[in-house]
């Protein structure tokens, strides 16, 4: 898959949207879905998608998808920072194969990045179930605090 083809409805982020596959949910509104990475590249990776739009990567995406979907990754960061207080983070938006897309669901990332961690594109393990959901409530605690 790269950056031209047609969107794919089986793809694992259109079944989390549509409630067929599990999350670690921490946010979600009528337009965007943010929930914990399961291979975090850091303590705290988080990824926001649209809910509505049925685009693979940022040619496709509609202004309004797109910028809903940039607002929500500003109000998750802020929550991010104040949780955990992170060094620094990046935000990150991948698009086709080459530029080391693997979901091809538009997403953006958010990875909150600390003193001493070395800079990893994708995570080679899995995350522990306890961690995350550990993690998935300190956060959703923060954001409806
Ligand atoms: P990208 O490489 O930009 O396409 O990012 C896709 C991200 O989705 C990777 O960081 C994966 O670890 C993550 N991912 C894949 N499947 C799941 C899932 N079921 N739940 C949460 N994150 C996932």
């Amino acid at each position: 898959m790269s950056l031209h083809g047609d969107y794919d409805s089986q793809n694992i982020f259109a079944k989390i949207i549509r409630g067929e596959a599990p999350c670690y949910k921490l946010y979600e509104d009528d337009d965007v879905l943010a929930f914990l990475d399961v291979f975090p590249q850091s303590y705290g990776h988080t990824l926001v998608i649209p809910k509505r739009s049925a685009a693979r990567n940022i040619l496709e995406v509609d202004p309004g998808a797109l910028s809903k979907m940039a607002l929500a990754v500003q109000k998750l960061t802020r929550v991010l920072v104040a949780e955990l207080e992170p060094a620094g983070v990046q935000v990150a938006q991948f698009n086709g194969n080459p530029a080391g897309q693997t979901v091809f669901h538009i997403h953006m990332h958010i990875v909150p990045r600390y003193e001493g961690d070395t800079l990893g594109v994708h995570a080679s393990q899995k995350a522990d179930a306890a961690e995350l959901e550990k993690l998935q409530a300190r956060l959703v605690k923060r954001l409806n605090g």
